[in-house]
């Protein structure tokens, strides 16, 4: 006899569509979960993958050994390229894969604004392939500045202009300067460090806007404490391969413009010809449904609902708490009953600045300094997935607080950084 139970098709194991699977293990149904990575990518940890601080493998966890636990739910390492809501299908590698619900889980990807130059120039910091050649960039630009006679090349190869003062951008500023005023002055004894110059844009008149004020001055002072430029109200008008060029016109020489300004919706979904709102994301009803076909979900970064006529951010856990959300709607659709609408439970926003700094908002209180690190840190740990995952961080991360060392300054693999040479190689 024919296999009646419905079949419920999740595409991206991200956040949201790796919380949907689990939430839908033991219940009556087939999950097929689909990425085109074999792995989950935790993304909070990324800037520290691109600072060298983390090996890109630690931030990563196979899924099949997620599914290990979810004796319902199977797995597809594949890139989805079509959808049909009328046909209830979608295609795989020339493949069509038909479904009774699907769930939309491909988070976003970066967002240039039409900004010349940008999406050629810019290094991205969305996925570990990204954030690895940000990395390897980065060491192949000081080792190029060691045997370059040209002074005014010199100093392009030693300015690096990060694009965005939001979380990201703050974070990964932090990271650099650490990186660079730490261990890279022992590596390199012959440049001279005084020249190298860390450039923080934004183009609002402060940074980490979704902070409360005092918290916004916090990371300002901060990040100008460790050595950042950080210039408010700059906006960039194009990106040459060896200049970013702000509003103003004028140029600042560099061959290094890390792009943390924007986040858009996975494009896909708006070729699709998904109802789309603000930055290609997908609009969808309180209950997480398409209006249209409410046998389709979409969940985190690319779907867009608003809550007290603000969007939501685009964090992790609005898309875990989603996952969950849609997850079990689809177990009450099945059984008939009515569906739950969504509502985020806010804990709290934290930004890590450096060493001994962070700004942590829980509920209505803020938090600057050594406890906001501290609880930024343990909260990280906690989060990520894979205890030996845990334990490598942990390990990673003692070994720079008491030594001040990097365990991770390769240029590597050698494909995507243009390492042979350490060419002028640009994204990976
Ligand atoms: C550098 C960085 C730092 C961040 N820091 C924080 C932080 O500190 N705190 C926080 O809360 N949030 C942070 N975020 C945001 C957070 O990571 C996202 O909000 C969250 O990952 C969204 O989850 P998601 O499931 O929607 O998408 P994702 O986690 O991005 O997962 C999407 C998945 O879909 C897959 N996929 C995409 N397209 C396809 C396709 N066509 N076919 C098959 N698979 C596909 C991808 O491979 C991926 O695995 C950060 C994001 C970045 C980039």
């Amino acid at each position: 006899m024919a296999n009646k139970r419905p079949r419920v098709v999740i595409v991206g194991a991200g956040f949201g569509g790796l919380w949907a699977a689990r939430t839908l293990a033991g219940a009556l149904v087939d999950v097929l979960l689909i990425d085109r990575n074999n792995y989950h990518t935790f993304l909070p940890l990324l800037y520290q993958v691109a600072a060298a601080e983390l090996e890109p493998e630690q931030i990563i966890y196979p899924v099949r050994t997620m599914l290990r636990k979810l004796p319902n739910a199977g797995f597809i390492m594949a890139k989805v390229t079509g959808l049909d809501p009328a046909s209830q299908t979608i295609e795989v590698n020339g493949s069509i894969i038909p479904y009774d619900y699907l769930v939309l889980a491909m988070g976003s990807t970066s967002h240039y604004f039409d900004i010349p130059g940008a999406a050629e120039y810019a290094f991205p910091l969305k996925t570990l392939e990204q954030g690895t050649a940000i990395r390897n960039h980065i060491l192949c630009s000081f080792e190029r500045a060691v045997y370059e006679t040209d002074e005014e090349k010199r100093q392009r190869l030693l300015t690096f202009t990060i694009v965005g003062g939001g979380a990201t951008g703050v974070e990964f500023a932090g990271a650099l300067a650490e990186l660079i005023r730490g261990p890279l002055t022992k590596d390199y004894p012959k440049i001279d460090f005084k020249k190298v110059k860390i450039i923080l844009l934004e183009a609002a008149d402060s940074l980490i806007s979704m902070m409360p004020d005092e918290l916004r001055r916090y990371a300002f002072e901060r990040l100008r404490w460790m050595g950042v430029d950080v210039r408010l109200k700059t906006t960039v008008s194009r990106i040459e391969p060896d200049a970013v060029y702000l509003g103003d016109g004028s140029p600042i020489p560099t061959e290094a413009v890390i792009w943390t300004a924007g986040v858009r919706g996975e494009p896909m979904a708006q070729a699709w010809g998904l109802p789309t709102a603000r930055a290609g994301r997908v609009t969808v009803l309180e209950t997480l449904q398409l209006a249209d076909y409410p046998n389709i979900y979409v969940v985190g970064d690319l779907s867009y609902l608003e809550e007290d006529h603000h969007p939501l951010p685009l964090v992790a856990p609005v898309a875990v708490q989603q996952g969950v959300t849609a997850a079990e709607n689809i177990k009450r659709q099945i059984k008939g009953q009515r569906l739950k609408p969504f509502r985020y439970n806010d804990r709290g926003t934290m930004v890590t600045i450096g060493r001994n700094a962070a700004v942590a908002r829980i509920g209505n209180r803020s938090y600057t300094g050594f406890f906001a690190w501290v609880v930024w840190l343990v909260i990280h740990l906690l989060n990520l997935i894979g205890f030996r995952n845990r334990l490598l961080v942990m390990i990673n991360w003692s070994w720079y607080y008491f030594f001040f060392e990097h365990a991770v300054r390769f240029i590597f693999p050698s494909e995507i950084a243009g390492a042979a040479q350490c060419s002028r190689e640009r994204k990976g």
